[in-house]
């Protein structure tokens, strides 16, 4: 049973993985109690029940995977990481926005290192993993405090550099896009070149957007606009359909709806609103027909990164903010079916590239997770479905299979030594911040 497990696939041979419960997340919303999906390379040859499939293929003798009483699903989409944000993990909690920027955020970053940089990516990697996401947008950023005294025009040339460089290396699955970190730092030259740079070299552009009044406020008082940032980018025409707009939480139903016109994709990451920003218009997008996924934004945002954790939180809270419209929560909104979608199928839209992934589709790429209900977490399952929002841990995630490669294997990475990862975090995290001079007060009567 595990030898079909142990080694990448090579492109001939065919894998079967069958007895599954399988949430295919295609556009009929199939969910096979006994399924099969079949890999050959790194791409879906075949989804149905578990019986068609290996009588169909059993000419070619696949190897046969028996995953009886486990859930397979589409790898998880995580649509706003900062990757190189997680060895400042715990350096910004319980303090104000000006805190955390000021005295925490940006020291870190200034202070740290390619190495760091390097280190970080691979923990947050490994969580990410972990959490069965195959596919995450970084939002780009470790350098901030440098960005804001360098000309504008520096971070846009870097920017088309990496393009020519890295898009599309590693077999197809790096993708460069333009990062705007945000709006007040962000020149009109700026903004316009990204926009048709983007257009230019059929890509996306990952921005911050509306993330405090703030925000916005400075957006009226320097461009005149009525609202703020989703009102003047729609008026330089930067509001297109490969704009990936993280938290939009400070947005008026006008521009609700010019997120909507305009095909812009929402990224809402629940716990980052609450550490900091507040309460985006989630219902309201998704009823305007606007594209929402799911994002962790960075550690010291969040502190988890684990879109497991998201999904549940992003189905809570949106109920519970109901009380602010109506005078009540509203149990209804944001059910669990529509959760799944932006975990899935949404976050493959958001991130340009759902031809090919957010589902488990024929001709697909073979991007999957397996789950194991069968533990106190999760048991017992009445509703798969709603198991999976409101129960499933990320513990339940035992493997992980990323353009038909395993990379998680019985919940232990196989690509790397996590171990030795987790050992030089812990030194460059406490390096850099001496290095920075962040101090972190201590709290409660330390003996
Ligand atoms: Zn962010």
């Amino acid at each position: 049973m595990e030898e079909g497990r142990q080694q990448p696939l090579k492109s001939s041979s065919i894998l079967v993985l069958h007895d599954a419960l399988i949430v295919t997340m295609d556009s009929h919303k199939r969910v096979f109690r006994n399924g099969a999906v079949a890999v050959r390379g790194d791409t879906i040859i075949a989804v149905g029940q578990s019986q068609d499939i290996i009588s169909q293929l059993s000419y070619l003798s696949p190897q046969l995977l028996n995953l009886h009483g486990h859930f397979l699903l589409p790898g998880l989409i995580n649509t706003h990481v900062h990757t190189s944000q997680q060895l400042g993990r715990g350096i910004a909690d319980d303090v104000d926005l000006l805190t955390w920027l000021h005295d925490r955020i940006w020291p870190y970053e200034s202070n740290m290192t390619e190495d760091d940089s390097y280190i970080s990516t691979l923990l947050c990697g490994i969580e990410l993993i972990h959490s069965g996401v195959t596919c995450f947008a970084e939002a780009g950023g470790q350098h901030v405090s440098e960005w804001q005294r360098r000309l504008n025009g520096w971070e846009y040339v870097s920017q088309k550099d990496l393009h020519k460089k890295y898009h599309n290396t590693a077999d197809g699955r790096i993708r460069i896009w333009f990062g705007l970190r945000q709006i007040m730092n962000s020149t009109d030259r700026l903004l316009t070149e990204t926009r048709d740079a983007a257009k230019q070299l059929n890509t996306g552009i990952h921005m911050h957007v509306a993330e405090i009044p703030y925000e916005n406020q400075v957006v009226v008082e320097r461009q005149g606009v009525d609202h703020g940032t989703v009102t003047y980018l729609e008026k330089i025409k930067l509001l297109q359909d490969n704009l990936l707009a993280a938290h939009t939480v400070w947005v008026n139903e006008d521009e609700v709806g010019l997120l909507s016109k305009s095909g812009v994709k929402v990224s809402h990451c629940p716990a980052a609103a609450m550490h900091m920003l507040g309460f985006a218009p989630i219902r309201e997008m998704i009823d305007a027909g606007v594209c929402v996924s799911l994002g962790t934004d960075g550690a010291p945002s969040n502190n988890r990164m684990s879109i497991v954790d998201e999904m549940y939180l992003a189905s809570l809270i949106n109920k519970g903010r109901e009380v602010f419209g109506k005078g009540t929560t509203d149990p209804t909104v944001l059910p669990a079916e529509t959760i799944l979608e932006m975990a899935t199928t949404n976050g493959a839209k958001s991130v340009l590239w759902d031809k090919e992934i957010g589902s488990l589709e024929v001709g697909k790429k073979a991007d999957m997770i397996v789950v194991n209900p069968s533990s106190w977490s999760m048991m017992p399952v009445h509703d798969c479905i709603s198991s999976l929002v409101y129960c499933m841990r990320t513990e339940n995630i035992t493997s992980l299979m990323c353009n038909g490669r395993w990379i998680m294997v019985d919940k232990k990475i196989v690509t790397l030594n996590e171990e030795e990862v987790i050992v030089m975090a812990k030194k460059a995290s406490s390096d850099l911040l001496k290095r920075a001079g962040i101090q972190i007060p201590s709290r409660m009567n330390f003996l």
